[in-house]
Parts: structure tokens; C-alpha cells; sequence
């Protein structure tokens, strides 16, 4: 029988740990990289290089696959309409991946009567004083589209920081929010099939410093009612705008209540851990919905589970050189992404499990506090906002 072929444009390294999950299923995957370098080019069983932005090349590459997914959201959702409209399989939609849009992931999240923080569109610094003299200051000034790990995000403490912002940021659109009082941040992954099958993976806590992720930890210390409304609002948005694969829901738990901070229609970031902690991955159950397959189970396989991220700093030293070190940690799960190193970055992530949220986070701290070399800094479980 003829194995399925999964086409994924991008070759970051949630293409490279979905080739990985593939192999498994025997399920070909098809890589569209921009660059032979990419982290996800050596996992791929066909890997093609080109611009997802060039409608011919994304358009041939769509019909060489089963179904075409994404690694990341930098892809033009009317490209994927259109490639829907001719008959390939486009899972998540084109329609799905508008919402990578901020300001109109929260207008239409609005409408449909969802929880988000109050928000306005800006085009100029007088819009955002405008939002600010209703809200008050500071606030969050956010750029619309192609920000990720807080990049494109700025606090804004008065008028003349405002004018500032847009300035740097003439032209792009922006979303102007409150800086808002949060207790925690939470993300919620949901697989679902076309056929509507839904399963959803426990909550998971994640601890963000400068507006990047740099751990989580599940299950998340919640009562257990606000974890369930937080998995039942997840089901409800997966289904609401027609989600297919995997979707992590992030929230803010504010004294107010739960607000969708962001939807991100892929694997992500805060379900990791599921690797080994999970009895099906997210990246298994990726393909899984994508090819409208039966979804596997997503319990929670020990008391708790810790990703810590590996993010280069600067004059750090590549974590490749360092792995022995960090292999000799027992019990942590080391996932390095093959990625260059520079500041920011994320390079790789380690996962521990554990009999408590505590032993699961000081053992994968310590693999990736080996694998950032002598300079890392500890971490603090709090989590620090922007
Ligand atoms: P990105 O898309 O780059 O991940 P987000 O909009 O998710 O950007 O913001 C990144 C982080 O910045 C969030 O996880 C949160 O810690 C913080 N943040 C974003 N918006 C707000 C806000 N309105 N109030 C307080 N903190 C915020």
C-alpha cells in the first residue's frame, strides 16, 4: 500500500520533531525549506528548497503531498485558500491561519463571544495615546502579524515612548492592549480531526521572561474548575473557527478570568513535554488529525512533566559541544534542534518527569543549565510578564 505523504512548509523544529514523530506512523514527510541549513532539512524524507511565498512553488509542492501542514505561520493564508480551492488537503485551512493575525484573531475571537483582553487596532502613536487615556498606562503595543517570541511586543509607559514605538514601527499594524495583571500563564493543546474528533492534552503552565518562553511545566498548579473551564474554552475555539491538527490555545489567568492571549495552529512550544510524558505526542497526533486518523491518548504518564528551553546567549558556547555534560543528567530527555547558535534563539528544549512539579523542573534545569555552559543564569519559577 502506498505510505501517506505529509508536506510541511517550514523546516524549523517543529518540522523536524513531526518528521521525527512520522517515521513511526511510516508516514512520509516532505519539507519545503528556505534554507539547505534549516533544522528540519536532515529529518525530512524528501526535502524540497523554495519560497512558500511564491504561489507556483507552494502550489507544486501542495500537490506532491497527502495533505500540507505548516511549521510556522509566515505562509499567506489567500495562497492556502486558493491551494484548498484546487483540491489539495490544506490542514490547518487557510482560513484557520488568518488568525495569526492578532487584530483579527481577537476581533473575530470577540464576536464569537470568547474571553479576550480589551484591544484596539493602531495605526499611529495618537491611536495608542487614545487607547491609553481610556485604559490608562502603560500599555502593550504589539505588531499585528510576524512577531513571535515577543518579538514585536513592547510595553509603552507614556506618550512620548508611544510615539517612539510607532515610529520604529511605521507601517505595520498594529494591537494595542492594557498591560495587564496576570496570575499565570497557561496553554491548553488541542488535537482535532476534520471529522471533529477533539482531544485535548492537560493544562501546562508556562513561565515566559522578555516575552520568550522559557519554561513549562505541567499539570499547571490550578483549582481543579479553572482547569477544566480552561480545556473546555480550548475545545470550544478549536471547534468554533474549524481547527484541524494540533492548535495550543494560550491563556492569561488574570484576576478577572481567563483571556485568550494568542492561538497558535501547530504544534507548539508548551507541548513538548509530550514527547515522553504524554502517551501520544502532539507531533504523533498532528499527523494523526491531519490525515483524519483515529487520535491517540494524551495522558499525563507521570505526576509531572518540565521542559526547560536551551536559548543561545550571548558568547555561549553551542550546546552540541556540551551534550556529554548534559547527557550524564539521568532521566532528563535532551532535544537539540541542529540549529546555529546566536542570542535568542531556541536551540533545544530538555524535558524531565517526575514525582512533583519540583523534581521534574530542578531536573531538567540542571540538563540545560550543562547545556548552556558555565554562563547560564538560574531560572525562577515565577514567571516575569514581559
Ligand atoms: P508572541 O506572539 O511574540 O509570543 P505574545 O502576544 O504572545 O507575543 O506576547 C508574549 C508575552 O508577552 C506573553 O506570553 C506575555 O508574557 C506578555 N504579554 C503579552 N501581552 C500582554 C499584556 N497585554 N499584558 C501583560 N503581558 C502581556
Amino acid at each position: 500500500m502506498r505510505r501517506a505523504t505529509v508536506g510541511i512548509v517550514g523546516a524549523g523544529q517543529l518540522a523536524r520533531m513531526t518528521a521525527q514523530a512520522a517515521i513511526s506512523l511510516a508516514v512520509d514527510t516532505r519539507v519545503l525549506a528556505k534554507d539547505p541549513s534549516d533544522s528540519a532539512c536532515l529529518a525530512a524524507s524528501i526535502l524540497e528548497l523554495g519560497d512558500p511565498d511564491d504561489a507556483e512553488v507552494l502550489t507544486r509542492f501542495a500537490r506532491g503531498c497527502d495533505v500540507l501542514t505548516l511549521d510556522h505561520e509566515l505562509v499567506q493564508p489567500a495562497l492556502l485558500v486558493e491551494i484548498e480551492r484546487g483540491g489539495c488537503h490544506v490542514r490547518p485551512g487557510g482560513d484557520v491561519l488568518r488568525f495569526a493575525d492578532k487584530a483579527h484573531q481577537r476581533s473575530c475571537l470577540q464576536e464569537m463571544g470568547f474571553p479576550v483582553p480589551p484591544f484596539a487596532r493602531a495605526e499611529s502613536a495618537l491611536d495608542v495615546i487614545a487607547f491609553a487615556a481610556v485604559h490608562g498606562w502603560p500599555v502593550v503595543v504589539k505588531t499585528a502579524t510576524g512577531g513571535y517570541d515577543g518579538r514585536g511586543v513592547f510595553v509603552v509607559e507614556d506618550p512620548a515612548a508611544a510615539r517612539r514605538v510607532a515610529s520604529e514601527l511605521a507601517s505595520r499594524a498594529l494591537v494595542v492592549e492594557p498591560l495587564l495583571e496576570i496570575d499565570c500563564e497557561l496553554a491548553v493543546v488541542v488535537a482535532r480531526r476534520p471529522s471533529g474528533e477533539v482531544v485535548t492534552y492537560p493544562v501546562v503552565e508556562t513561565f515566559q521572561d522578555d516575552g520568550i518562553c522559557l519554561e513549562t511545566v505541567v499539570p499547571a498548579m490550578l483549582e481543579p474548575a479553572l482547569s477544566a473551564m480552561a480545556t473546555d474554552l480550548a475545545v470550544r475555539v478549536a471547534n468554533a473557527i474549524g481547527a484541524t491538527g494540533v492548535l495550543a490555545v494560550e491563556l492569561f489567568a488574570t484576576p478577572h478570568g481567563l483571556m485568550i492571549n494568542e492561538l497558535a495552529p501547530r504544534p507548539h512550544n508548551s507541548g513538548h513535554w509530550t514527547i515522553e510524558g504524554a502517551t501520544t505526542s502532539q507531533f504523533e497526533n498532528h499527523i494523526r488529525a491531519i490525515l483524519d486518523w483515529p487520535l491517540g491518548a494524551t495522558t499525563l504518564m507521570a505526576n509531572s512533566a518540565a521542559t526547560v528551553n536551551v536559548l543561545g546567549g550571548v558568547g555561549s558556547v553551542d550546546p552540541v559541544a556540551l551534550l556529554p555534560a548534559a547527557l550524564a543528567v539521568r532521566g532528563a530527555s535532551i532535544h537539540l534542534y541542529g540549529k546555529s547558535a546566536r542570542p535568542g534563539r531556541k536551540l533545544g528544549h530538555v524535558t524531565a518527569l517526575g514525582s512533583d512539579r519540583g523534581a521534574a523542573l530542578t531536573l531538567a534545569r540542571t540538563a540545560a543549565a550543562a547545556l548552556k555552559g558555565p554562563r547560564s543564569l538560574s531560572t525562577s519559577e515565577e514567571g516575569h510578564g514581559i
